[in-house]
C-alpha cells in the first residue's frame, strides 16, 4: 500500500540541513533561488524537477515585503509540497529574531540570521540565540561571518580584506553558535560585479579546512563558472543566485512588452519571462550539481 497522499506530499518539503550535508561531502552543491512571486516559484520548482535535483526557494526582507510574507510563503509551501523532489524555503538575510520566529511560523523550514554587521562577539550572541529557538523546531541556520561585498540588505559594504571571512575565527564561531550552514566572505558581491571579480579560493581552502559544516557563498550571480566550480570543490554547498534571476525574469518582461507594443498579452509578456527564468535555474543546477 502507498503512503498517505497527504504525508506523502509533505516528504517533500525538507529543511535545509537534510540537502546540504550530503551535498558538501559528496562534492557538489544545492542551488538557492531569490522568488517573489507565483512565476519565480513555478520556474524555479520546474526546472528543479525536471532535473531531478533538490532545490531551495530563498526569500529575503525585500521580497517579504514586496508580496507579503502570508502571500509568498503560501505559494512557496503549495509548490514544495506538490514537488517531486525536495524542496526547502529558506527566509535568506533575517535580520532582526523576530523576522526568523515570523517566517518558522509561517512554515519556512530553515532560516539564515544575518547579523554580520555587528561586533563578533555579538553575532555570536544574536546567532546563538535564533539557532536554539530554530533546532526546537527542527529548522536549519545560516550564519554569517565577515561582510559580503555589494550590497547587503540596505548597507554597502566594500569589498576590502577587513571584512573578508577570517579563518582562524571560523571554528568557535561555528561551535559556539550550532549553526547549520556557514555564509562565507571570500570576495563575492551581491548584484552584478562592477570590477574583475577576484575570488578568493586561499581563503575559502583555510575555512574549508577548518569547519566541516556545509559553506554558502553569496553573490553568485556573474562569479565565472570556473571559479563557482572550483568553490564547489573546496566546500562550497550551497549557491545562491538572486541577481541573475531577476534580471532574467526583468529583461524578458520588457523586451516582450515593447515587442507586443503594450498591447494585452499575459502568454507574451508573463508566459516568457517564467520561461526564461526557468532556463537560467536549470543551467545554474547543472553547473551546482556536475550535471
Ligand atoms: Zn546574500
Amino acid at each position: 500500500m502507498g503512503l498517505d497522499p497527504l504525508l506523502e506530499s509533505r516528504m517533500s518539503l525538507v529543511s535545509m540541513s537534510e540537502m546540504l550535508i550530503p551535498a558538501r561531502s559528496g562534492g557538489y552543491a544545492v542551488g538557492a533561488f531569490e522568488v517573489w512571486n507565483l512565476e519565480s516559484v513555478q520556474a524555479v520548482v520546474a526546472a528543479a524537477e525536471g532535473l531531478s535535483q533538490p532545490v531551495i526557494l530563498q526569500i529575503g526582507p525585500y521580497e517579504a515585503d514586496h508580496a507579503g510574507l502570508d502571500d509568498i510563503s503560501n505559494i512557496a509551501i503549495f509548490h514544495a509540497r506538490r514537488a517531486k523532489i525536495p524542496v526547502a524555503i529558506h527566509l535568506d538575510h533575517g535580520d532582526t529574531f523576530e523576522r526568523v520566529m515570523q517566517c518558522i511560523s509561517h512554515g519556512f523550514t530553515s532560516v539564515m540570521l544575518d547579523v554580520s554587521h555587528l561586533p563578533y562577539a555579538e553575532n555570536v550572541a544574536a546567532t546563538k540565540e535564533v539557532v536554539r529557538a530554530a533546532h526546537a523546531c527542527g529548522i536549519s541556520v545560516e550564519g554569517e561571518l565577515g561582510r559580503i561585498g555589494g550590497e547587503e540588505v540596505g548597507i554597502d559594504v566594500t569589498n576590502d580584506d577587513a571584512y573578508l571571512s577570517n579563518p582562524d575565527q571560523t571554528p568557535e564561531f561555528v561551535k559556539e553558535t550550532k549553526i547549520d550552514a556557514l555564509a562565507v566572505a571570500i570576495g563575492t558581491v551581491h548584484g552584478f560585479y562592477k570590477s574583475e571579480p577576484n575570488i578568493r579560493l586561499d581563503l575559502l581552502e583555510a575555512i574549508a579546512e577548518r569547519v566541516p559544516i556545509p559553506l554558502v557563498m553569496h553573490g553568485g550571480s556573474g562569479t565565472p563558472d570556473t571559479y563557482v566550480s572550483r568553490a564547489i570543490s573546496t566546500g562550497i554547498a550551497k549557491v545562491n543566485v538572486c541577481t541573475e534571476l531577476v534580471a532574467a525574469f526583468a529583461d524578458t518582461f520588457a523586451n516582450e512588452q515593447k515587442e507586443q507594443n503594450f498591447r494585452y498579452n499575459v502568454p507574451g509578456v508573463f508566459t516568457r519571462p517564467r520561461v526564461a527564468a526557468k532556463k537560467l535555474v536549470e543551467e545554474k543546477i547543472r553547473l551546482f550539481a556536475r550535471l
